[in-house]
């Protein structure tokens, strides 16, 4: 039993050292968890009740020790009156694993589901007023909305399933296409606002399937302005800036976000950032937190395909282009979209340790962040 106690003095004192970097909650509750349960299983009968007791003045730490108003997930943010925004997928378009992989970048995702990543994707969620709003609306739309659901138990189910409407930034697969769940075969949603630009409501609503979703009145579109802000309640705003992006079908944009506190910017797709005519690090200095675009983490990621074809600005790239920033500056930066190639999918691989020893950030799925 002493061994045991001494593994649970060990993992308390790990987490109150964690908790005070801003470690991600749930990756701390699971670990003590797993110990706990090591230990109750290990422990004699009579003194069953003492690791149980640990459990629960730990769990109370945990529950106080997140100081940081705006920090990462935990249970009790979503129960606060401010609005956050939640992300629901870190992957680019194809998701994680891709499709047909059968190299290392996915051999273990196919035989570990757990590890599975879903399409790039954030939730807006006011708890005050019951609202959420999708920025994109990938195919992995069925497990995003039940993910939403588990992290917004209260929301009133205005709507949609809850849904308030949905931004797209452009009309690549990964973007849009999660759409069908709420045409007539599926959801039979009722004229929610799919909020697009011109050239993108152009698309839906003269190609099928997507032009049924607007004929049955199953979707409702909205157009947006470059620059123009949309007011989605009294406390959040959402404003699209666009960018440049191979744009075949449609526009593309990225997504400003201020609500009463602190504002984030969600680009998760752009060219390279020399082509495009805003400067980011203006950008990225006017608001609180930046979800950018991470599809690759350098050049030679994809050895059988010409990568100019593909242009993203590498995650390297976009660290040496901050790299005279300020830690501040640096520590906004959330790179997201990552290809089933990108390394950082993996926590512990040398280019996750690159990234954050430089000050910068990786987001994760269920990250939150309050507005
Ligand atoms: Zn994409
Ligand atoms: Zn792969
Ligand atoms: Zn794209």
């Amino acid at each position: 039993m002493s061994l045991s106690l001494y593994r649970i003095s060990q993992t308390l004192r790990a987490i109150s050292q964690e908790t005070n970097h801003h470690f991600h909650n749930r990756r701390l509750v699971n670990r003590l968890q797993i110990t706990i349960r090591y230990s109750i299983e290990k422990t004699p009968l009579p003194h069953k009740y003492i690791p149980i007791a640990i459990l629960a003045i730990a769990t109370l730490m945990l529950g106080c020790a997140d100081t940081d108003p705006s920090s990462n997930a935990s249970s009790a943010l979503s129960k606060s009156s401010e609005p956050f925004v939640a992300v629901l997928g870190i992957a680019q378009d194809a998701g994680y694993p891709q499709a047909g992989c059968a190299l290392d970048c996915c051999r273990e995702v196919w035989k570990n589901p757990s590890l599975r990543q879903h399409a790039t994707c954030l939730a807006i969620v006011d708890p005050i007023s019951h609202e959420r709003w999708l920025l994109e609306c990938t195919p992995d739309f069925k497990d995003q909305l039940k993910l939403l659901n588990q992290l917004d138990s209260n929301n009133s189910k205005k709507g949609i399933n809850g849904l308030s409407g949905i931004f797209l930034t452009h009309a690549h697969i990964g973007h849009y296409t999660g759409l069908i769940h709420l045409g007539h075969e599926v959801m039979g949603a009722k004229e929610t606002p799919v909020h697009v630009m011109p050239r993108m409501a152009e698309f839906l609503r003269t190609s099928g399937p997507w032009s049924q979703l607007v004929d049955y009145k199953n979707i409702e579109l909205r157009i947006l302005e470059n620059r123009k802000p949309v007011k989605l309640n009294e406390r959040i705003t959402v404003t699209p800036i666009q960018v440049p992006h191979r744009d075949e079908f449609s526009e593309t944009v990225a997504f400003r976000v201020d609500g009463p506190n602190r504002s984030i910017l969600f680009l998760p797709d752009i060219d390279k950032w020399n082509r495009w005519n805003e400067n980011v690090e203006t950008i990225v200095k006017s608001v609180d937190r930046a979800y950018v675009d991470g599809t690759f983490f350098g050049d030679g990621e994809l050895p059988n395909r010409p990568m100019d074809q593909i242009p993203h600005p590498y995650i390297v790239e976009t660290m040496d282009r901050f790299e005279s920033a300020p830690q501040s500056e640096r520590a906004k930066i959330h790179f997201i979209h990552f290809n089933h190639t990108n390394p950082v999918h993996n926590p512990n691989s040398d280019a996750t340790k690159q990234t954050t020893e430089a000050g910068f950030n990786i987001a994760r799925q269920n990250d939150q962040f309050k507005l």
